[in-house]
């Protein structure tokens, strides 16, 4: 039974990476007829940030993410909050320090700087606490029993350090990168738990995989480096670990490096799914939703962020990806996140939706223009704008002239388009589309019957036509537009166009 979790900390809005990161949890774990657990890894109080767990929720749930245990829908495994787990953390810590592998350590902050800067001096700049340095420290290896016991009593601060063997060889299978080995030498004697009675990521995150039985590890390539960390814990418990799998970097459109917060706004872009306001500073980012994008667009976009079907195809809903998706699909290398088209997608997202649907979207954008446009008006509009907009707004912000008459005229048509004869011409339509009736159908009957009769061809009218109508050189069908606007105004403009042009 696979069970994969997303375990994110509220440390401020949800990064597209971490949205990423969620994404391919909950499309493994919807492949294999798993579970998708949600995770709030709280326990760093100095970071927590208020609001950021309920934009995490809200993001995921815009998403589509449905979790099958989470906080807001515990299973058997809960608490599903870490802060809310503290007594489990304490008794595994303490089983530890009483198997012999972990122990607690009472060097103050201003001892372990003496011995870095010592170190620095000695021009061995990484100092570690670790294996070797451990003996030359104050901890409960190097203390009495009754010291170690007085100073606890005492309430002398201390944490807890996991005693990390020297020498050994620490390998892991990741599901993504193969094999990857790592001396233990190489790995600092982490701290586990703090007197404060928190423990630490690395601590909570192994206690909690193995208590929520987590099968598969799926998170991002900065966490690759405390794997091998995680590993030696699961040893230290006696635990089997699970799979791993860390996914690839995010990049900037120009491959240079992470794509990171500070980014996005900075682009032109969001990097957040949805608007956020930082609750201290009050800087506001942009977000996915309110930019307009549709959730299964930024999905979409987001499943071929360092996976790809294998395929041509590049639509996909999420039954579909579901379906297509594999970790062996995921590459290694670094994803780079292209704006252009995020824009595609979120175009192609909006042409598949019916026009009525498009026309709930932006009725109250429309109704600020016009008080009293009908949703049945503004369908046929959205139904013809749909095929040039990326995003909802544009269907209005480009369809001006559905709200009012043009008061100017683009240059550049006039000058190449609007000919001595265009007014006569112009003239003759109007009559002609007088005595139609006003249906996109007719109207281009009546238009094409006319331009046979006098024989001229569709570029000495249409876009003098176009340029009367909607004051630009291009547009959708003009015949549709012409229909939607009706006769009284169709007519009007042609008038009032001759007059500012002639
Ligand atoms: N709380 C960690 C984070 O914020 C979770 C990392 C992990 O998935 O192990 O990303």
């Amino acid at each position: 039974m696979v069970r994969v979790r997303f375990a994110p900390s509220p440390t401020g809005p949800l990064h597209m990476g971490g949205v990423r990161t969620a994404l391919y949890n909950y499309l493994f774990a919807k492949k294999n007829n798993g579970s998708f657990i949600i995770r709030i890894e709280d326990t760093d109080q100095k970071r927590y940030v208020p609001g950021a767990e309920e934009y995490i929720q809200e993001a995921l749930a815009w998403s589509g993410f449905e979790a099958d245990e989470s906080p807001a829908k515990p299973g058997k495994y809960g608490p599903y909050r870490q802060s809310e787990r503290k007594a489990l953390y304490k008794t595994y810590t303490q089983q530890l320090i009483d198997s012999g592998q972990a122990y607690y350590a009472f060097d103050t902050a201003e001892e372990l700087d003496e011995m870095r800067d010592k170190a620095k001096a000695a021009k061995m700049p990484n100092w570690q606490y670790n294996s070797v340095t451990r003996n030359q420290m104050r901890n409960s290896l190097t203390l009495s029993e009754d010291e170690t016991k007085e100073s606890i009593a005492n309430g002398d601060p201390f944490v807890i350090r996991l005693k990390v063997p020297r020498n050994e060889e620490v390998r892991f299978h990741d599901e993504i990168r193969g094999w990857v080995v790592v001396n233990s030498s190489n790995i600092d004697d982490k701290v586990l738990y703090k007197s404060d009675g928190m423990p630490t990521y690395h601590l909570a995150n192994i206690v909690d995989d193995h208590l929520m039985e987590i099968t598969h590890v799926i998170r991002g390539e900065e966490w690759l480096p405390s794997a091998p960390l995680h590993i030696l814990l699961y040893k230290a418990f006696g635990w089997e670990a699970p799979k791993f799998a860390h996914l690839p970097l995010i990049l900037r459109p120009d491959g240079n490096g992470k794509l990171s917060k500070r980014d996005g706004d900075r682009l032109g872009f969001p990097v957040f799914p949805l608007n956020w306001t930082d609750p201290t500073t009050k800087e506001q980012s942009s977000g996915y939703r309110e930019r307009g994008y549709f959730p299964e667009a930024f999905v979409n976009m987001l499943s071929f962020l360092g996976w790809n079907p294998g395929t041509s195809q590049e639509l996909f809903s999420m039954e579909e990806l579901i379906e297509a998706f594999s970790l062996e699909r995921v590459g290694k290398a670094g994803a780079k996140f292209d704006a252009e088209k995020t824009k595609w997608f979120n175009q192609q997202y909006l042409r598949m939706q019916n026009n009525e649907a498009l026309a709930q979207l932006v009725f109250e954008k429309a109704q600020a223009k016009d008080t009293s446009i009908s949703l049945e008006t503004l369908s046929q509009i959205c139904g013809l704008m749909k095929e040039r907009a990326y995003f909802p707004d544009d269907l209005i912000a480009d369809g001006d002239y559905f709200f009012s008459a043009p008061t100017s005229f683009d240059e550049k048509t006039v000058k190449k388009k609007w000919k001595e004869e265009t007014p006569s011409i112009m003239l003759d339509i109007k009559t002609r589309f007088d005595e139609t009736d006003f249906s996109a159908e007719a109207l281009e009957t009546a238009f094409k019957a006319y331009l046979e009769e006098k024989e001229i061809g569709f570029g000495k009218v249409g876009p003098g036509l176009r340029l009367c109508i909607t004051g630009l050189g291009m547009g959708p069908s003009l015949f549709h537009i012409c229909s939607i606007l009706g006769k009284d105004e169709t007519l009007q403009r042609i008038d009032a166009a001759l007059e500012q042009l002639s």
